[in-house]
């Protein structure tokens, strides 16, 4: 649905990180990795890590979170943002949709902070997601977090390359996260990032990284630490996905116009656009089919499957999974439904215009049948 998607210097890179020898989570390539990072990202401070969900466990830990603490969390998602909440002995209070972005409900978030702050459980972060790459509704988000003085951790895992009101997503909360694992838009192979204007987070997140060594010359340590900071290895991979990352994104969109221009003749079938001032990476084309549609979302996922055509569907919403059922959740019913609708199209940016009508066709096919 959506593989790796390697362009000309990667291979070069590597190689030279083997030439000098630098095959360690330390070395040159993360130093330019950081930096070129850092470029795309508001000049905010980056450190380069094995996954984006030790990114999101180290934010956490920045942020002081503590056994028993409550975090807000967006529901519709991946468990990668969840489970570190559960690391560390915190309490996940999850948070329904919206219709028009598919993200964290502004006015389910408000109704959880006024009720947890009520019984004295004021949250203690916001963990915050761009599903599929589509910025949340930052606007109304950020007020709310201003409001009640309660940080944001952005997951935008999903959504390097996307931009709100012309600007990075990842660069809006007081830290952001990426994942640079096989299956997103740009890849290390398996790696992830988090940023910040705040020198220190970045600082404390990185001496936590690298098992919270102490500045002396045997080992010393005060805390307990991680084994967290990205391969060398990694970063010269991650150096070349990076100058390939517009193309990258450039192509997602493309991906997602051309099913739209093909399969909207097909009434049943919708497609999430973009508000004004969002720019989504659209790292999957996602379609919902209407409420009583002829054509059923599993239907269409076996016959692809048939012909060999992976499809999948949406996220299911982390309340409804098992391990997080006994977790407070702010439920509207918006991400079950569109859970039991929705379908991510392939969408990997290596494929050509004969693979997209392949898919296209498979779908049109089953719908005149
Ligand atoms: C992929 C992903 C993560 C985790 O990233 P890894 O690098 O795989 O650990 C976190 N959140 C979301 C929404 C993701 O899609």
């Amino acid at each position: 649905m959506s593989s790796p998607h390697i362009s000309l210097n990667e291979q070069r890179y590597v190689n030279e990180a083997f030439k000098a020898n630098w095959i360690a989570p330390v070395g040159p390539h993360i130093d330019a990795f950081e930096n070129n990072l850092s470029k795309i990202s508001n000049n905010y401070h980056v450190a380069a890590l094995n996954s984006g969900t030790a990114a999101i466990h180290l934010a956490l830990l920045v942020l002081g979170v503590k056994r028993n603490d409550n975090v807000i969390c967006s529901s519709f998602t991946f468990a990668a943002s969840t489970n570190p909440i559960v690391y560390l002995g915190a309490r996940p209070v999850l948070i329904d949709s919206e219709k028009e972005t598919w993200n964290m409900c502004p006015n389910l978030l408000e109704k959880a902070i006024v009720e947890l702050s009520a019984k004295n459980e004021k949250p203690k972060a916001i963990v915050l997601v761009h599903l599929y790459g589509c910025p949340a509704k930052l606007t109304e988000i950020i007020s709310i977090s201003k409001k009640y003085n309660i940080p944001i951790i952005e997951d935008a895992a999903e959504a390097i390359g996307s931009t709100f009101d012309d600007k990075p997503l990842g660069t809006f909360g007081d830290l952001g996260v990426f994942s640079f694992n096989g299956n997103k838009i740009i890849t290390t192979s398996s790696g992830g990032a988090l940023i910040s204007k705040n020198t220190s987070f970045i600082k404390k997140a990185k001496f936590l990284a690298t098992q919270a060594r102490e500045d002396s010359p045997h080992y010393e340590h005060k805390e307990i630490g991680y084994n967290y900071r990205m391969s060398n290895v990694c970063a010269a991979i991650g150096l070349g996905q990076l100058e390939v990352l517009n193309k990258r994104v450039e192509k997602r969109r493309y991906i997602y116009d051309y099913y739209k221009n093909k399969l909207s003749e097909i009434k049943q079938i919708k497609f999430l656009d973009e508000l004004p001032g969002y720019v989504s990476n659209r790292w999957l084309t996602t379609i919902l089919f209407e409420e009583g549609a002829v054509i059923k979302r599993e239907t269409v996922r076996l016959n692809l499957l048939k012909d060999n055509i992976e499809s999948r569907p949406l996220w299911k919403p982390m309340h409804l999974q098992p391990v997080f059922k006994d977790c407070q959740v702010f439920e509207n019913g918006v991400s079950e439904d569109i859970f039991n609708r929705g379908l991510c199209l392939p969408s990997g940016s290596n494929m050509n215009d004969l693979d997209l009508n392949r898919v296209i066709e498979n779908i049109k096919t089953l719908h005149e049948s």
